[in-house]
């Protein structure tokens, strides 16, 4: 359980790794299209974008998802390792009970969200197609920023002060320097 910053039991994390309901891809799609503006001027520094042009040309293809899905759940125990350890070692990151990483379609290559108490990552289901160590790196980047998003509230950082934030914490984590956003 957490309690404020402090989980209290840390057996009772738990990770969740799924594929998306048409549902919930719908849903990301709506909200990837109210920050279409963001996510365009965004993609000049490096982001991908993929969405249909209309929410009505999406169709769901259970089957898409399938290889990240699985690339992710081999990557199950360091992952969880790694939140272990962000949890203990990272000041001020927020805990959550359950963490989901699900596998998307559409958007860029990582978002995070928080929905309810759950924290939420999306990983695009092409995201680094031959890189096993790149989509680890990327799953972690998201969780921190899951974790810091109160600090980012509070203190009014922009964008780039939240990215440099994220990195900076990755690179104590484990003594490397990343370069995606
Ligand atoms: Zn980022």
């Amino acid at each position: 359980m957490v309690i404020g910053r402090i989980r209290t039991d840390a057996t009772t994390m738990k990770l969740l790794i799924t594929k998306p309901t048409k549902k919930q891809e719908l849903e990301h799609l709506k909200s990837l299209n109210k920050d279409r503006k963001f996510f365009e001027l965004d993609n000049n520094q490096g982001h991908g974008i993929d969405w249909p042009s209309d929410i009505k040309d999406f169709e769901y293809n259970p089957s898409i998802y399938d290889c990240n899905f699985n690339r992710i759940k081999a990557l199950r125990q360091p992952i969880k390792m790694m939140i272990e350890r962000i949890e203990k070692e990272i000041k001020d990151y927020r805990p959550f009970d359950t963490y989901e990483i699900r596998i998307t379609a559409n958007g860029v290559g990582g978002e995070y969200n928080e929905e309810g108490d759950r924290g939420v990552v999306l990983i695009h289901h092409h995201a680094w197609a031959r890189s096993d160590k790149r989509l680890f790196d990327l799953t972690i980047h998201e969780l921190i920023h899951l974790g810091i998003e109160h600090i980012v509230k509070e203190k009014k950082l922009t964008q780039d002060e939240k990215e440099k934030m994220v990195e900076d914490i990755h690179t104590q984590l484990d003594g490397k320097k990343h370069y995606y956003l």
